[in-house]
């Protein structure tokens, strides 16, 4: 079986996480999230882990060769031999490149860039809403409110605000989103492999505008 491999595309605060788990329990393959990559090297103290650290605070991309190495070591995990649901990679034209060949020498190939256009101000609002547990369990204040203020529902544990879904930083990471990766939309709309989603609808809508481009 060809390995297939589906980049969600999208600002920060699209929706692509939620929707790339979605996928990931529909399609059977195991979602990867670059971000969740770093804040687990973090997490666990690793050199990588501060390294990206200083990026991340600022919300300013993590150095392509760094962040590379980091995926292609998670892609070659057994779990991803039928492929992934690649969620914050590619962010970079790099990035893009990268996984052409790391999905070709996996024996696989890029299936298609799943890219969720989401208004602006819909994105400020969804990430500085957002609250997550230590497992990556995703809240928000709104839209997906816990049973109990401030406490994971599946797993009982406190929320917390990601330092960088504060305001100041999120405005920042759009800006280095609409600078770096939105040239990724006309790069696979290039191709041939870009499906755009309106992602401003309800998240089992846009699940199912996903699963129809799918097929
Ligand atoms: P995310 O959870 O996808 O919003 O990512 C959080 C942060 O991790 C980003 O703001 C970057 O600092 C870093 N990061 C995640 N994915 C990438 C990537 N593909 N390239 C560079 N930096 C990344």
């Amino acid at each position: 079986m060809t390995a297939r491999y589906y980049i969600m595309l999208g600002a920060p605060g699209a929706g692509k996480g939620t929707q790339a788990k979605k996928l990931s329990d529909k399609l059977g393959l195991p979602h990867i999230s670059s971000g969740d990559l770093f804040r687990h090297h973090l997490g666990a103290g690793t050199e990588l882990g501060l390294m990206a650290k200083k990026y991340m605070d600022r919300g300013e991309l993590v150095p392509d060769d760094v962040t590379i190495g980091m995926v292609r070591d998670r892609l070659e995990k057994e779990d991803c031999e039928d492929g992934a649901i690649l969620d914050g990679f590619p962010r970079t034209p790099a990035q893009a490149e990268a996984i052409e060949d790391l999905a070709s020498n996996l024996g696989g190939e890029v299936a298609r860039a799943l890219y969720l256009d989401v208004d602006k101000a819909l994105l400020v609002e969804r990430l500085s809403g957002r609250w997550m547990c230590p497992e990556g369990h995703v809240y928000h204040t709104v839209y997906h409110p816990p049973k109990k203020d401030g406490v994971c529902d599946i797993d009982g544990l406190e929320l917390f605000q990601r330092e960088d879904d504060k305001k100041e930083t999120v405005e920042h990471r759009i800006t280095v989103y609409l600078e770096q990766t939105a040239p990724l939309i006309a790069y696979y709309r290039d191709k041939g492999t870009l499906a755009a989603v309106d992602g401003d609808q309800g998240i089992e809508q846009v699940q199912q505008s996903l699963l129809q481009e799918i097929g």
